[in-house]
């Protein structure tokens, strides 16, 4: 045996030393037996890929800090700095502070979720949402699900399944993390037919490919990338007209959901939620976590003879939405009415802040790295799956070498610090230079940006290399 093996300490061992013996008088003695078997047995497989056996100090050591932050959660709360605004890796969407108290609020207790409080009969959980989105889209019916893939699910099952879906060869895309339309359709049981090309799509391609065993043209928006040159692709309002000819539907998949004029920002017009009903799809499908700016959640608008079907189908209670979510959407849809979108929405809010405050606020940041730190100009992306490519100027806090004697690592020691701090903080490296957004930033977490930025500095400077001198 290896001689390293036999080095290890036994549980007894181990539960005996002073440090894991106290945790067991606060925690369950049955949970951390099972953590240092699980540390002992990556001891082994480190010591079979040749490394030296840890101390007993070591181990125990170890014990305790897996003890610790298990007990903690994993998931928390980031600063984003990276210049992208809605990131799904990064949660997409931070709420408004009304939105957050709704939530709140309705998990304290118990709620008339499904209950009607005038007629004291079971009530539905879609009529509390139905009324604020026919309001703000036009459309006649609506229903809310888990996120935007369980309404395309959901859609090409209960209208779709066993009858084929016409869509165009530029449409049938992967939304992200392999996430592609042609396996939701398979998995829908909807047969997938692609036409036009991949540049190009007409009218006359769907016209040729309807049959008796159509069910439906689908529109699906190229959330996360462009086609230029020679392009073309049919307006909705066209694919409706020829679905009607034959009693067809049409399904818009518009992703992101916008409710606001974009162009007013100086962003390329995007097309809202309200065009879209208006220009007769049958259901208009997004996310609510992305340009709409709510928790996650599926929105389906449309006719009501569809999102009649849809309320009826099995899938729907597989699917639904959680009171929580509800409610913070809610809060979200209620902004929109009262047309203070965009000073409530914290995605909005970014969007809109003009530049001049977003210099202000990078030069505030800039004081602890004077020397090293400039203000230059930059993008901030949209993202998530909206506009895609869409940019809006920014002002950057690039901090790296300024002079070619400096520490070349300055930009990633630094990022790798602020990544580690409290609440972490992420910025996003080019040429070795770290680069910060505050667009991205709620102007509410600049403090805690800059004592995070404090407390680093000098640190990035003192690590100068040493054949820097
Ligand atoms: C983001 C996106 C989806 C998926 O939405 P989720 O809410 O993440 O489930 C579907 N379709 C399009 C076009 C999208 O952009």
């Amino acid at each position: 045996m290896n001689n390293e093996l036999r080095k290890i300490p036994s549980t007894q061992r181990l539960i005996s030393e002073k440090r894991i013996e106290q945790l067991t008088r606060v925690y369950p003695r049955s949970l951390i037996l099972e953590l240092i078997h699980r540390r002992l047995d990556s001891v082994r497989l480190s010591i079979t890929g040749g490394k030296q056996c840890p101390s007993l100090d070591e181990i125990t050591e170890s014990v305790c800090s897996d003890v610790h932050l298990l007990l903690q959660s994993s998931l928390r709360p980031v600063i984003n700095a990276t210049g992208v605004i809605l990131q799904t890796n990064l949660g997409r969407a931070p709420l408004s502070q009304d939105a957050i108290a709704a939530m709140g609020n309705i998990s304290q207790g118990y709620s008339n979720l499904e209950y009607e409080l005038g007629t004291a009969i079971r009530g539905s959980r879609h009529s509390h949402v139905e009324q604020l989105l026919q309001l703000l889209t036009g459309a006649e019916a609506a229903l809310v699900v888990n996120n935007n893939a369980s309404a395309i699910l959901l859609v090409l099952t209960a209208l779709a399944k066993k009858k084929e879906t016409i869509i165009s060869r530029s449409q049938s895309v992967e939304i992200g993390d392999g996430f592609r339309i042609p396996d939701i359709m398979r998995q829908s049981g909807t047969k997938l037919v692609e036409v036009g090309t991949t540049n190009c799509t007409y009218l006359a391609d769907y016209e040729n490919a309807v049959t008796t065993r159509t069910a439906a043209l689908m529109r699906v928006h190229p959330s996360n990338f462009k086609i230029t040159g020679f392009t073309s692709s049919v307006e909705l309002v066209d694919m409706v007209n020829l679905a009607r000819k034959h009693d067809l539907p049409v399904f818009d998949d518009m992703g992101s959901g916008c409710f606001l004029d974009t162009a007013q920002f100086g962003l390329e017009p995007e097309e809202t939620v309200a065009q879209s009903v208006t220009a007769g799809a049958a259901v208009t499908l997004f996310s609510g976590d992305k340009l709409l700016g709510g928790p996650q959640a599926g929105i389906i608008v449309g006719q009501k003879k569809y999102i009649d079907k849809l309320k009826k189908h099995p899938l729907t209670r597989a699917t639904r939405i959680d009171k929580i979510r509800l409610a913070g959407l809610i809060a979200t849809l209620i902004h929109y009415l009262k047309g203070e979108a965009v000073h409530k929405i914290p995605i909005w809010r970014m969007i809109a802040t003009p530049l001049e405050e977003i210099e202000k606020r990078a030069i505030t940041w800039s004081v602890p790295f004077e020397g090293v730190a400039q203000i230059v100009d930059g993008e901030t992306m949209i993202g998530g799956g909206s506009l895609p490519g869409i940019k809006l100027p920014t002002k950057l806090l690039a901090i790296g070498k300024v002079r070619r004697n400096e520490n070349p690592h300055i930009a990633r020691d630094l990022s790798i610090k602020l990544r580690c701090s409290d609440i972490p903080i992420l910025g996003r490296i080019a040429d070795d230079i770290l680069l910060l957004d505050p667009r991205t930033v709620l102007p509410e977490e600049d403090k805690l940006v800059i004592e995070a930025l404090k407390s680093t500095n000098g640190s990035a400077r003192s690590e100068e290399s040493p054949d820097s001198k």
